[in-house]
């Protein structure tokens, strides 16, 4: 099974489609320790993708992953718009001069988008931030391929990995972005960033699963 161009443009789709529904939950949680904006943020960052995809139809997964990062950068205003901007970046280079990729070759996307979040942000485990869900996918990844497993252990692996360490970001104080300015007082919520974290790792990982 070969991805192409089409089939992550797809995977935007559903992502974004996702964190529509999620906009007011992420808005809440950014709401108690942040600015609101992260639900809006994610939604119109997102949403400025497909557009963009549908109207330049990409002819690689390097080309779909450049115009994602180039409209998300340019539609978001918040902080998290350089960080996933870059984080596009890395997965466009990790599949360059490919036509297509093959399935099992494409959990290597969570694996580059982490290293993306992580140049750009230099956060580290426990920061409380998207990276405390990232870096702990991007090992999930590393260590069931590393282990031989197949893919929908692969996938299974990330997608809890992501999800225990945004549930984890609620007993963090924060100490990079907006939020470390509370600091105490930023214990007992969840991150808003490494919430939507989870969400997108849950979706790439469905995507994948069902290719
Ligand atoms: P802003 O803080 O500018 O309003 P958003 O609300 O869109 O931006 O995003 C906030 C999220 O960005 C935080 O919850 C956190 O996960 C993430 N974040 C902030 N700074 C960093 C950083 N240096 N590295 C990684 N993630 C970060
Ligand atoms: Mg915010």
């Amino acid at each position: 099974m070969q991805l192409t161009a089409k089939d992550f443009t797809a995977m935007f789709r559903q992502i974004a489609t996702r964190i529509e529904g999620e906009r007011n939950h992420l808005c809440e949680l950014d709401g108690h320790i942040g600015d609101a904006d992260h639900g809006i943020a994610m939604e119109q960052g997102f949403g400025a993708i497909v557009k963009a995809l549908d109207t330049s139809e990409p002819a690689t997964p390097t080309d779909v992953f450049n115009t994602a990062a180039k409209s998300f950068l340019n539609a978001v205003g918040a902080s998290s718009g350089p960080l996933y901007a870059t984080a596009f970046l890395r997965a466009g280079a990790a599949f360059k001069g490919k036509e297509t990729v093959a399935i099992d070759e494409a959990p290597s996307v969570i694996e580059a988008m982490a290293r993306g979040v992580a140049e750009r942000g230099k956060a580290e485990l426990g920061d409380k931030t998207m990276i405390d869900a990232w870096k702990p996918a991007a090992i999930a990844v590393e260590q069931a391929r590393e282990a031989g497993k197949p893919l929908s252990e692969v996938l299974a692996a990330a997608r809890k990995a992501a999800e225990e360490g945004a549930e984890a970001t609620k007993t963090m104080v924060a100490s990079k972005g907006r939020s470390s300015r509370l600091g105490e007082r930023s214990l007992g919520h969840m991150d808003p960033g490494a919430a939507s974290a989870a969400i997108i790792v849950g979706e790439i990982c469905d995507f994948l699963a069902r290719s």
